[in-house]
């Protein structure tokens, strides 16, 4: 009998998930996603100066390069359009099912039940959950925020019927998001008041446009294509990904690049010195932009500094009492990055609830399984190398990998497949160790850290993440034969 799979999101991972799927020759799937279309993060962030800090020809399945994106680094919307092309290419329309939230899955008689909103059901041999990670937003714990009179949204629910222009906006936060917000902003609003909590440390990346003779050359030529995605790749992998993990040359190139951005671009002394971090460069996510600094510069930016007391109806009120009046308020202020699958209630084997099984931690077995969901696997689970590399292509080592196991279940060698907990244990006491070395734990505040102080990240290099996605060491799993349960003999 054929064995059916339910992917969970229809962003990157999931569209990837359902196109290899294909390859393979498999169709019994579907796409459950809960929104009304496509693309994950590049659906739901639409803020203005939203691009991929990533440039876009590594920021593309290594399958599906694209010789025509208009920059380096790539506005979202085209990149939301490449995702759409993608799935349009490979047929996929039919797969998902949209308006469609997993409330709840649970692993019976062998299989997956799955409860969607609404009622429907579904039962499937295999759920994988691509739900990403930046995707529960996080709204500040500030008193007095629901006070506010004017507009208020979070960056990535961003109001486009809010008009701007003229206005006086605030914007909380000043990570990744923020920073491409500023720079989009300011000629356009009436005065723009940064609160900045934290300063960043920003390296100065240049976004040129790719020109007209540039897209007939990498369209004429898919070697000069792919010459540009391994350039970009080993800039990545050779550079800043070795520097988060510890390799100090590397971290003192970074740090020396933005000091020096900082010293060069930035004029006003008193400015700069409120600007200046007082933790290590790439303690947090590194900030990548040439316009961030001349933008909040300009005369009608404040960036404020003082902490927050409240919001009140007319606008935030900081700690030296000073009211900001504003019209307009942007919540930059960062996602729940530990929130991996919730709130789906995932029940394993023996009514193991995930929930409790990740009571204290997010724990699973190189990123992928967990011990007691059989069958069950994540792409960019818990620990991907998600701030190291692209995230696309740590998608692909980890489905590659993923569908070796899968592959065992298919070929008949076993009904199911979970990791052991030991194995998983193993793994988790390795990562814990290997992130004293990190910079991540360098001394600051940012949305790597679980509320353990332990980084989601990836503390190895991009080498040891290759091999190990390479091929499951079957060792580490448990191959369960046939499901023997009471509860499968009666619903079998
Ligand atoms: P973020 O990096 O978590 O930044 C949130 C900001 O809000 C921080 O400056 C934080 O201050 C501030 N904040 C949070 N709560 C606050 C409060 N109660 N009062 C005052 N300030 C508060 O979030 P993000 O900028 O949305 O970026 C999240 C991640 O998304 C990035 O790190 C990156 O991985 C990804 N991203 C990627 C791109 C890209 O181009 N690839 C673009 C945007 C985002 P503290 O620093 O003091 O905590």
């Amino acid at each position: 009998m054929s064995k059916r799979f339910a992917i969970i999101g229809a962003g990157m991972s999931g569209i990837l998930t359902a196109l290899k799927l294909k390859e393979r020759g498999i169709t019994d799937f579907v796409i459950y996603e809960k929104a009304s279309r496509l693309g994950g993060t590049w659906r739901d962030n639409t803020y203005p100066g939203l691009s991929c800090d990533v440039p876009s020809h590594v920021y593309a399945y290594s399958f599906e390069l694209k010789p025509d994106w208009t920059h380096r680094f790539s506005p979202g919307a085209e990149i939301q359009g490449y995702f759409e092309g993608v799935a349009k290419k490979y047929d996929l329309d039919r797969h998902f099912r949209f308006d469609s939230e997993i409330e709840r899955a649970e692993y019976r008689g062998g299989r997956w039940h799955l409860s969607i909103k609404g009622g429907a059901a579904d039962s499937v041999d295999f759920v994988i959950a691509a739900t990403g990670v930046l995707h529960h937003p996080a709204t500040p714990d500030i008193p007095g925020l629901g006070d506010f009179k004017g507009a208020c949204f979070h960056s990535a629910r961003w109001d486009h019927s809010v008009a701007l222009e003229g206005k006086r906006v605030g914007i909380i936060g000043t990570g990744s998001t923020a920073i491409q917000i500023v720079p989009a902003l300011v000629d356009r609003v009436g005065q723009l008041v940064l609160f900045q909590r934290t300063a960043q440390w920003v390296l100065p990346l240049a976004n040129p446009p790719y020109s007209a003779d540039e897209h007939a050359m990498y369209r004429a030529s898919p070697e000069a294509l792919q010459q540009s995605y391994d350039f970009w790749s080993a800039r990545f992998v050779d550079t800043f990904a070795r520097a988060v993990i510890g390799d100090q040359d590397e971290l003192h190139k970074i740090e020396a690049a933005c000091r020096s951005n900082l010293e060069e671009n930035v004029h006003d002394p008193e400015l700069r010195r409120r600007l200046t971090p007082d933790y290590r460069a790439a303690c947090k996510r590194l900030i990548m932009s040439d316009i961030f600094y001349p933008a909040v510069q300009k005369p009608n930016v404040t960036l404020v500094t003082d902490g927050i007391e409240r919001i009140e109806a007319a606008g935030v009120r900081t700690k030296d009492g000073v009211l900001h009046e504003l019209d307009v308020l942007v919540l930059a202020t960062g996602f729940d990055g530990h929130a991996f699958l919730r709130p789906i209630d995932v029940i394993g084997e023996g009514g193991l609830r995930l929930a409790d099984a990740w009571a204290d931690a997010n724990e699973a077995y190189r990123s992928v399984a967990v011990p007691g969901f059989p069958n069950f696997y994540m792409l960019v689970g818990p620990n991907s190398p998600i701030g190291n590399f692209s995230v696309i292509l740590i998608s692909e080592l980890q489905l590659a990998y993923v569908l070796q196991l899968v592959d065992l279940v298919l070929q008949g060698r076993c009904h199911a497949v979970a990791p052991s907990k030991a194995a998983t244990q193993r793994f988790n006491t390795a990562l814990r160790e290997a992130m004293k070395g990190t910079v991540w734990v360098t001394g600051c505040r940012s949305w790597y850290l679980d509320r353990n102080g332990n980084p989601a990240l990836w503390p190895w290099s991009f080498d040891r993440f290759r091999t190990e996605m390479q091929a499951p060491d079957l060792v580490d799993f448990d191959l369960v034969a046939r499901e023997t349960t009471p509860q499968a003999a009666a619903s079998s």
